[in-house]
């Protein structure tokens, strides 16, 4: 059940990610990542900047939410991102014993390029992970998100495809 208090983070969220700026070829990506009512950490995703694959804006989060915990086991926090989290960064939030995932755009919102599977994703991945404690909801401001992102029906150029 996506809340208030939920959207009133996914607007942080967005703002963040326009940060990066407003054209989707700026991949505007942002995390953040809450604990008890506060802010632990925030990041956006930073691939092109740090040469870096894995610089998903969920997992600069989680690298500074550590930090900042003094701890990776950050169990009972929610994790807000604007694009509904790849296979990988799905992956490290069951790592970092996240509690909940609120996501905006998902993927039939947005186009292919932004997830690495043809059919598995962050869905399946949760249903078959030992955690039972993990809850996923997306659609929090689901269109406003989404307009960050390429749509499903874009004509995006070959090279600027992250996942073929
Ligand atoms: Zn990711």
């Amino acid at each position: 059940m996506i809340g208030d208090t939920d959207k009133a983070w996914m607007r942080e969220a967005i703002k963040l990610a326009k940060s990066k700026g407003t054209s989707p070829e700026d991949t505007p990506i942002a995390a953040i990542i809450v604990l008890n009512g506060q802010e632990l950490a925030r990041a956006v995703n930073q691939t092109e900047e740090l040469l870096d694959a894995t610089a998903h804006a969920e997992m600069m989060a989680f690298r500074r939410a550590g930090k900042a915990h003094g701890d990776m086991d950050i169990r009972h926090a929610t994790l807000y991102s604007t694009l509904q989290p790849c296979g990988m960064c799905t992956m490290a939030s069951i790592w970092a014993k996240i509690g909940r995932i609120v996501y905006g755009a998902g993927r039939d919102d947005v186009h292919r390029m932004y997830f690495e599977d043809r059919h598995l994703d962050t869905i399946d991945f949760i249903q078959d992970a030992w955690r039972e404690d993990l809850v996923i909801d997306g659609g929090c401001l689901r269109d406003a998100c989404a307009a960050l992102y390429f749509g499903p029906d874009d004509d995006v150029p070959i090279e600027e495809q992250g996942n073929i």
